[in-house]
């Protein structure tokens, strides 16, 4: 199966790498449920139901005509309406997407949520742009999108580079061309807009949930862990506030310009203002504290007892995952999407590390757009603390399905095993019920 999936999308690696690391747990599934095999569940879950890609041309501000390209692929709706997030990143091409996608189909089944898999985005770099080119890039990208949209259809959310306000912009312009107030039809929108409580936190904090249940399973937990996070956007800065929240020290955070380093704590309200108000880079942040910036390191040098990659793809590396097992480095979670090489996975498999995948751990994201689909379609809203405990009893209940899912298939601890089973078996029986669509 893994060489049609080469066969069949030449050139798309990180697609490639998603869908070897899934058939690679699939095995024993297999030998259980030959249904599963008879009725083609895997070639069909390899191939996306929909692709589109679509021109998205806008002008700056100095009236320069620009061109970039749109993406969103629909991946499966066996469990319900497409549900990913969308990315504005210049790496984007199809093979980001289509991995993001084909993860995101396994990640949802774990939630338990009545949502399928997709994902979208474009190449285009807002690094740098104004409030207007945003908007105007923002406008267009959904002029296209908006026909495949729909809350019964398709629900997209952010993910790097789409936060708050170009959700706001996109929601806008959906708006403005369909003549609905469809608030379902896009999640992370802002509290006084149909917005969730706790979706901005969700992945971040997510993440650490699953976390606190590992380091309970070893009968210990956050308090004086020393914590690495890397990157400094969404997901980076509420994990590491959850640590904190929770007893740990985050010591070490990063952007694509390096890293830095506070042995103390690093003081998160000023990598709020500094990233999320002032939009900075964060060797600002070391400029006025007692806290030391590296720009050619990797931030996995950093002695700590938890690694929690929250940044990009592949960004954990065979000599990071090195480093980690050499300084003592206990469990290492991906709050971000395949940020570890299967080279390092191997690194920190056989140096006693324990790996939570991404799948599993950053599902807190999703599951809370889930929630704000609900109070979307209920016209209500929950406070803080109730979407908190329903994040939070998410996460537990996922946890608690990797670890029997792996037990039962003879992987104890193996987080990876038991999320890709647990996630492939909930899409494949609803695809099996659903007949060859
Ligand atoms: P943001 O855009 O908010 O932040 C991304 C962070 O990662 C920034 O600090 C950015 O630094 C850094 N980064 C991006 N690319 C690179 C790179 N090539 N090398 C080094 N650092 C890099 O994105 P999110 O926090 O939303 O997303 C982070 C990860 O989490 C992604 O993998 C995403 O798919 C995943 N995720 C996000 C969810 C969400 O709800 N937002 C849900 C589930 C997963 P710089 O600003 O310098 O580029």
């Amino acid at each position: 199966m893994y060489e049609t999936v080469l066969r069949r999308n030449p050139g798309e690696v990180e697609f490639h790498q998603a869908a070897h690391e899934v058939l690679e747990s699939l095995r024993p599934v297999v030998d259980k449920r030959p249904e599963f095999v008879d009725a083609s569940i895997i070639e069909r879950i390899c191939e996306p139901e929909r692709q589109i890609i679509f021109r998205v041309p806008w002008v700056d501000d100095s009236g320069k005509v620009r061109i970039n390209r749109g993406f969103r692929v629909e991946f499966n709706s066996a469990l319900g309406p497409y549900k990913g997030g969308l990315r504005f990143h210049p790496s984007v091409y199809l093979g980001i997407v289509k991995f993001l996608g084909f993860e995101q189909i396994f990640k949802n089944a774990l939630t338990s949520m009545p949502i399928g898999g997709g994902k979208g985005g474009s190449d285009f770099d807002p690094k740098g742009r104004s409030d207007g080119e945003i908007m105007r890039f923002c406008q267009s990208f959904m002029t296209e999108l908006y026909r495949h949209l729909g809350e019964y259809t398709d629900v997209p959310a952010g993910d790097i580079g789409v936060g708050g306000r170009e959700i706001g912009y996109l929601f806008g312009q959906y708006k403005r061309i369909t003549n609905r107030y469809e608030a379902g039809v896009l999640t992370g929108k802002g509290l006084s807009w149909g917005g969730s409580q706790v979706r901005t936190e969700a992945t971040g904090y997510g993440t650490v949930f699953f976390v606190h249940e590992m380091l309970r399973a070893r009968k210990t937990d956050f308090d004086g862990k020393k914590v690495v996070v890397s990157g400094s956007g969404n997901v980076a800065i509420y994990a590491a506030e959850k640590v904190a929240q929770l007893g740990g020290t985050v010591i070490a955070l990063s952007d694509s310009g390096g890293y830095i380093v506070q042995e103390g704590g690093i003081d998160l309200d000023a990598v709020k203002e500094l990233k999320e108000v002032r939009r900075g880079r964060i060797s600002e942040y070391a400029e006025k504290r007692d806290a030391r910036f590296v720009a050619d390191g990797c931030i996995w040098d950093v002695p700590c007892d938890i690694a929690l990659p929250c940044a990009t793809q592949n960004e954990l590396d065979e000599s990071g995952a090195g480093a980690l097992v050499k300084n003592g480095c206990i469990i290492v979670a991906e709050g971000a999407n395949m940020p570890t090489t299967p080279e390092a996975l191997r690194v920190l498999r056989r140096g006693g590390i324990e790996f939570a995948p991404g799948k599993a751990a950053n599902a807190g994201g999703v599951a809370t757009s889930a929630l704000e689909m609900q109070q979307n379609a209920s016209r209500d809203t929950w406070t803080f603390e109730y979407a908190e405990e329903r994040l939070h009893d998410i996460m537990q209940g996922i946890y608690g399905t990797c670890a029997m899912t792996a037990e039962e298939y003879g992987m104890p601890g193996d987080y990876v095993a038991g999320a890709n089973i647990a996630g492939f078996i909930r899409v494949a029986d609803a695809m099996l019920a659903l007949g060859v669509i």
